[in-house]
Formats: C-alpha cells, structure tokens, sequence
C-alpha cells in the first residue's frame, strides 16, 4: 500500500493565484455552507482547502495560498507532517478506540509521561487528557476546586478560555464570543492584565500589586482556588505582560495556597521559541493546559500538574469517552518527537527574530504599527490612529483582505480587533515567510496612500 502522498512536505512550496479569491470552486462550497451549516460558524477566509503542508494551502481552484496561522497555532509541525501521518496511519489500523476509562492502551500513559516530563517544573507531576483546550481548561478549574476546597477562580482582562459555559464566564470578549449565549457560571472574576502598550510605563511588578490588590480586595484568597492566565494572551491580541509580572503572580498564589494554571493553549509547544511560554521567565505553574499544537491537528488536549493538586479529584471524577483517544495520542508522541527531531524550538526563534526585524523597520515608517510584539512565531503588529493609542479596527480588516486577495491566510485578534497577528507553522521555509513580509510591506505600503 504504496500510497503517493499528496499533501505535507510534497506540496511545491511556492505561492500561486490561478483565480480571484475565493475561486469558482471554493464559492460553490460556500453556497453550500450557507444551506448546510450553522450560520454562527463563520468562516475567515472562504477557500476550499484540498491540501496543505509545509507553508503552503492548496485550494479546489488550485491556487496555493501562504499560511500565516496555522489553522490558529495548531499545525506547528507542519499540515500532515510525515511523522504525525506515519503514525496515525499505523494506529488506525490497529485500533481506534477503546475509551482509556474502560480499557485502557500505551499510547495515552506514554503522552502523560512525555507531558510530565517536557513542562516547566522538575516535582512529580500526573497528566489527564482531554479533547479541547475549552474541556482542559474547565478540568483545570474541577481539579483546583477539588485540590483547594474553594470555589472562586480569577482570569484577567483580554482573556481568552473557550465557548463552553465555564470558559464563556473566563473569556473577557463579549462579541463574538458570549453574546446572548448567558447565563454564565459564578465564581469567576476578572483582574488587570500587564498591557505594556497600554499601560503608560507602568512595569511588571506594578501591573502585578495592581491585580494582586484587585484580587485580595474584591475576591479573598481565602474563596479562592484558583488564578488563570494564558503567559501570553491569544486571541486577546498576543499581549506579552511586562517582565516581573508573571512571576509576581506566581508567588502570591504560592503564598496564599491558591493554584497558579497557566492556559498554554495557544503559546505551548515550540510556538513561542521555547517549549512553553512559562519558560521565558522561568515560571512553574501548579497546573499547565495544553490543547492546539500538541497533535498536529488532531484534537487532544491536557491538564498536566504537581501530582498533589491533580490526584486530589476523585477516582473516576475526571474523563470523557474521547479524551486522549488512541490517534490523537499517536499524533502528539509523532508531534514531540518531530520538534526534537527537527529543532523546532530554534526554528520558532529564528522565525520569530526575521519577523520581528521585518514588522519593526516598518513600523519605523508607518505610525499605524503602535506595536511590534510576541515571542517565536507568535508575532502581532497592533494597528492605530498614528500617533495614538486609538485602536484602528477598519485598517486591520483592510490589511487582512488585502493579504488574503494576495494569496495569504492572516488572523486578527485583540479586544478592539486592531491586532493582525501571524502564527506559521514552524515547517514554513524563509523564501516564503520572506515573501509574505514582503507582500505585508507592500499592503501597508498601497493603504497609507489611499489615506
Ligand atoms: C483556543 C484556546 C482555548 C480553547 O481551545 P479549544 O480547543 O478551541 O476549546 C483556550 N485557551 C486558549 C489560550 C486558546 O487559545
């Protein structure tokens, strides 16, 4: 079974428009939608995708597309990367589900060791896995509660935790997240994040006494079990907290007997030029939440943590009938091995410094670019009135259309929606990423004339 493999490595890595954007094929698919799906699922970019690997989609009109977001950071090793689909198509044919709460396999212990010992902290430490980044997160909170005896769990301004009910409550933005989608559950309060950009000079231990005073005032350590902060916020607008800051969290929750959960959801797995985003600042959370990168696309997620806090649930409290099902775990052991392999850690900071060094020249000649941030390759340019702070949403869908009519998938972000921010799989060579900044430079360039 031979088979010639069309998608991932083997597709030209090279950018090409044969049509308009979307084309004839991928506009059929979109009527289609429109009779066959929710309309609440929107769709960013309506092309139909038939393959996709390395730094290249491949649409139905066969047009070949820059991917600057890897389906929202999951696809860090790359769509169908070789390792992942070697071992996925091995685990099919031998078995796909079981339930691991009913019998269990190797596959799922083998990704909790892996988990146990690649994230932050060298103390005994157990892993639970899950489908969803929402699901891992809502775990995360039973497992607090569960080890604490409280109730009360603190998130912070621009967060973003999921759309289930307990996530809704997490998550900060009203559209479109949790428009009319209430009531949300209680217990859940939000305090101020560390915003540099917007935070006039204040630094990171400030940023922290003006949360932790917020926290101790409004909440009580004592009704609290829990604090939740992505270390780097996504879809918030890829906000980098002052330095001092995380870490002055950290030791209050230390402190104060209150679990430290960082929701690495987004930032985990070589995205941000180290294996966790934690890892900058040398921070060890109680608890870490993984989902999107850890299985090059197929759904898994997990809860990891000191073995204390995660054994405290009651046998039988936590599970799912998917949760770490055996081909998503096939994938994740494929996804660990493949980052070492390949060095992907080095590659998301070299990815990171070209990107940072090309958006930061061009911002020295555009005061729309208020600012130039992110880690690795999880890079944001925050677009503004010049000369302000004043958040500039409109030039932001310009850009994005812009760079989607050009032949690139681009994301937006942030709390005012004035954040385009770039997450290629670490598998995207220079000539490409190259040529996207350049494209960028060029957009930037063709709107600031049209005024
Ligand atoms: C995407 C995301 C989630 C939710 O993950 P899903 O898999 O979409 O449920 C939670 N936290 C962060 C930081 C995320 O980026």
């Amino acid at each position: 079974m031979s088979q010639q493999p069309t998608g991932g490595p083997s597709i030209t890595q090279e950018r090409r428009l044969v049509t308009a954007i979307p084309g004839p094929r991928s506009q059929e698919l979109a009527a289609r939608k429109a009779k066959a799906v929710a309309s609440g699922v929107a769709v960013g970019l309506p092309v139909q995708v038939v393959a996709a690997g390395g730094g290249i989609l491949v649409d139905a009109d066969g047009n070949q597309l820059i991917d600057l977001g890897s389906g929202i950071a999951v696809t860090t090793v790359g769509n169908s990367a070789p390792r992942v689909v070697e071992a996925v198509t091995r685990q099919v044919a031998e078995f796909t589900h079981t339930c691991f709460m009913v019998t269990p396999y190797e596959g799922y212990v083998a990704v909790a060791e892996k988990l146990n010992e690649l994230t932050p902290g060298t103390h005994e430490k157990r892993t639970a896995l899950f489908n969803a980044g929402a699901e891992a997160v809502e775990n995360a909170v039973k497992i607090a509660r569960s080890a604490t005896g409280k109730q009360g769990v603190v998130v912070f301004d621009h967060a973003y935790h999921g759309r289930t009910n307990l996530t809704m409550a997490m998550t900060a933005k009203n559209m479109p997240y949790k428009k009319g989608f209430g009531p949300f559950a209680s217990e859940v309060y939000r305090a101020p994040l560390s915003y540099p950009f917007r935070d006039g000079g204040r630094d990171g231990a400030e940023a922290a006494r003006r949360a932790i005073d917020v926290i101790e005032k409004q909440v009580g350590a004592e009704n609290l079990a829990a604090v939740v902060i992505e270390p780097i916020q996504g879809e918030g607008g890829f906000i980098v907290p002052a330095e001092g800051f995380l870490p002055a969290i950290v030791e209050w929750c230390r402190a104060n007997g209150v679990v430290f959960v960082a929701d690495e959801v987004q930032t985990g797995f070589a995205r941000t030029g180290e294996l966790f985003a934690c890892d900058h600042e040398g921070i060890v959370p109680d608890l870490i939440v993984t989902a999107k990168g850890i299985a090059g696309g197929l759904p898994l997620a997990a809860v990891t943590g000191r073995a204390e806090i995660m054994d405290a649930a009651h046998p039988g409290g936590l599970g799912g009938t998917y949760g770490g099902n055996p081909l998503a775990c096939a994938a994740a052991l494929a996804v660990f091995e493949t980052i070492e392999a390949e060095g992907l850690v080095d590659r998301a900071r070299t990815i990171g410094k070209t990107m940072t060094e090309r958006l930061a020249a061009l911002q020295e000649q555009d005061p729309r670019i208020g600012d130039v941030r992110g880690r690795g390759a999880m890079i944001a340019v925050e677009l503004v009135k010049p000369g302000t702070t004043e958040p500039d949403a409109d030039l932001t869908k310009k850009v994005a259309a812009a760079a989607n009519a050009q032949g690139m998938v681009v994301l937006t972000c942030g709390t005012y929606g004035n954040v385009l921010r770039f997450l290629p799989p670490l598998s995207m060579p220079d000539h490409l990423l190259d040529e996207a900044l350049e494209l960028l430079a060029g957009i930037f360039a063709e709107t600031r004339q049209e005024g």
